[in-house]
């Protein structure tokens, strides 16, 4: 069905696709690790918590900045962990984690720039093509940052297979880094579908659903557990649209359009601000940034956008009539 509106192109899902093969078999490898890194076409990412350092462009206008240097570059930023991302072709790329002393001589430099990496998202201060490597070395360093101990015996343990996985020498324990499913969903009935918006989002800004995937349960059950506890709507079929690695800090967004079988929206105010039903055309018009009373929708980084505008299209999710 072509779509009613024009919405434009479709813009690109963000953090996602990071264009990498990993080459897990390098990780067991520190020999092959080694010429990799000190190869010259291998770059890596220098991230300190949530700040991402990038280099000034020569004549740069400050709207663009280039994230990848060479390994040697972003050790001497004083590194405290290394992680192996894989492999872009014939060049490796590495994340490495700058220790936090250091973040203060790096900001006052003048050929660099930090910047938060959700700012970096949003403004597209970076080529896209990093968004998604850098969201891999972001989430994987704050597993390292958070469970540094072993949590079956508290010994302090050792990172081992180039950032892949830590070892306990006490226990024998080994660990991995761990990615947290959440559904973001939203629930459709008819011609309208279910916004919600948080306490945290601007005034203007409505959004999908959301909520984490507890143990034992399936996608489905997630999607319609959530819909019902946050804003009281019974969901029938639930169907999978796309996902979304989202490394704020190391989640794994799986979208996806639900049936609505009620239509009485009771809102849980320890979750969400509000919540109500849009028609199509005012969703489309906020999809457009035509709204009149100027509300909005995520950017297209964030999975919710592209979940919304693929029901608004009539490519995706529970449509009238069909
Ligand atoms: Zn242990």
């Amino acid at each position: 069905m072509p779509s009613r509106f024009d919405l434009g192109p479709k813009p690109r899902l963000g953090y996602a696709d990071d264009g990498l093969e990993r080459a897990a078999e390098k990780r067991t490898d520190p020999a092959a690790l080694a010429a990799v890194e000190a190869d010259p076409r291998s770059g890596a990412y220098a991230i300190a918590g949530e700040l991402v350092v990038m280099k000034k462009l020569p004549g740069g206008d400050e709207r663009q900045f280039d994230p990848l240097f060479t390994p040697a570059e972003a050790r001497a930023f004083g590194v405290h962990e290394s992680v192996f991302l894989g492999m872009a072709g014939a060049a490796g790329r590495f994340g490495f984690g700058i220790d936090a002393a250091a973040i203060e001589a790096l900001k006052a430099r003048e050929d660099l720039k930090l910047a938060d990496l959700r700012a970096i998202a949003a403004h597209g201060l970076i080529a896209d093509q990093h968004l998604a490597a850098i969201g891999e070395a972001k989430a994987l360093l704050s597993w390292h940052a958070r469970h540094r101990f072993c949590a079956n015996c508290g010994t302090e343990s050792k990172v081992v297979d180039a950032g892949w996985r830590r070892d306990c020498a006490h226990c024998k324990t080994q660990h991995f880094p761990r990615t947290d499913p959440v559904v973001i969903m939203l629930p459709v009935d008819g011609e309208r579908c279910l916004l919600g918006r948080s306490g945290r989002f601007p005034v203007t800004m409505w959004s999908c659903l959301a909520g984490y995937i507890e143990p034992g349960e399936t996608i489905e059950e997630a999607v319609r557990r959530e819909t019902m506890e946050e804003a009281g709507i019974l969901c029938g079929p639930v169907t999978y649209f796309a996902s979304q690695p989202w490394p704020f800090p190391s989640t794994l967004m799986i979208g996806c359009h639900a049936q609505a079988l009620t239509r009485d929206v009771v809102v849980d105010k320890n979750e969400l601000e509000d919540a109500r039903w849009f028609d199509r055309e005012e969703v489309a018009l906020m999809l457009m940034q035509q709204h009149p009373d100027k509300l909005g929708l995520p950017r297209p980084v964030a999975i919710a956008y592209h979940i919304i505008r693929s029901w608004v299209a009539g490519e995706a999710g529970p449509q009238s009539g069909a």
